[in-house]
């Protein structure tokens, strides 16, 4: 009687294991599916992949990629000595306030020679669909135009970044010129060095609402299906890469492939046509 006692208990006990193990299974394999799904539907309603021939690489921040470090001879040097080599002692200009009217807004130039009037209030589209991107109330419409029919091509222009207030460009500038100043150059250099990648306040065309950053601010963008949709078809909605690789000593901007800015169908063509950068259009060319 004893012994069988035993023995229903074990096959209790043992029942019991089995049946914990299957739990256990089953729970796993339930949240082990649920997992992929859950990373799925966060990708769908966030961003989405920029179809191209070539991977890209994750956008970094603007910060990192629109301050590159600017070159190897700095890291190498003592960051207490300054660097007086390959940094112009010359200050930087003092920008003119262009005039922004209602026939000239999609041309106006600004960058370190000219900047944008301290009172104009920039009137924004709401966002960019599918994104917290704002632009220009007159750009919004001819980057959508653009968005839809890249995306008629298997090609997805991302926007990145649009208007950026002059209170942020301006944190942003400040920022980078007291990373050069901690790596040792004066304050001057330091402010030369940081408009090489990031405008002053008010010389910025995010600042107007009239650029959009396409995908992130990567370098390597223009190996991307999506630029080389944009170097065919952009013209066609407006829109100009503003800071060519072969216009930088007119620029002072170097080459960013990730930065169009609007200027007007009729002004994009002529510009596509003639292969001139913005200042050379407008004859405003900085001087030598
Ligand atoms: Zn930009």
């Amino acid at each position: 009687m004893a012994k069988r006692k035993k023995n229903n208990t074990s096959v209790v006990l043992g029942a019991a294991v089995i049946l914990f193990v299957a739990v256990l299974s089953i729970s796993y394999a339930l949240s082990s599916r649920r997992q992929p799904d859950m990373i799925e539907d966060t990708t769908n309603t966030t961003t989405e992949e920029i179809t191209s021939t070539e991977p890209v690489t994750q956008p970094a921040t603007e910060e990192q990629t629109q301050t590159p470090a600017p070159t190897t001879e700095k890291a190498v040097a003592p960051s207490t000595e300054p660097q007086t080599k390959e940094v112009s002692a010359d200050p930087l200009p003092v920008p003119a306030a262009v005039t922004i009217t209602e026939s000239n807004w999609n041309l106006v130039l600004v960058n370190l020679y000219y900047k944008m009037p301290d009172d104009y209030k920039v009137t924004l589209a709401p966002c960019i669909p599918g994104s917290d991107v704002k632009l220009d109330y007159r750009v919004a419409e001819y980057y959508e135009k653009m968005y839809n029919a890249a995306k008629a091509d298997g090609i997805t222009l991302t926007p990145y970044s649009g208007y950026r207030s002059k209170d942020r460009q301006n944190s942003n500038f400040n920022r980078k010129i007291d990373s050069y100043i901690s790596q040792g150059y004066s304050p001057a250099q330091a402010k030369v060095l940081a408009a090489q990648s990031i405008m002053p306040p008010g010389c910025s065309e995010h600042n107007l609402g009239l650029a959009m950053d396409i995908a992130g601010t990567d370098a390597n963008f223009y190996k991307t299906a999506a630029y080389k949709w944009l170097m065919e078809n952009a013209a066609d909605y407006g829109f100009i890469l503003r800071y060519p690789e072969d216009k930088v000593h007119i620029t002072k901007v170097k080459y960013e492939p990730w930065h169009w800015r609007y200027v007007g169908v009729e002004a994009a063509k002529a510009m596509k046509a003639s292969g001139q950068c913005l200042e050379e259009y407008l004859g405003k060319l900085p001087p030598s």
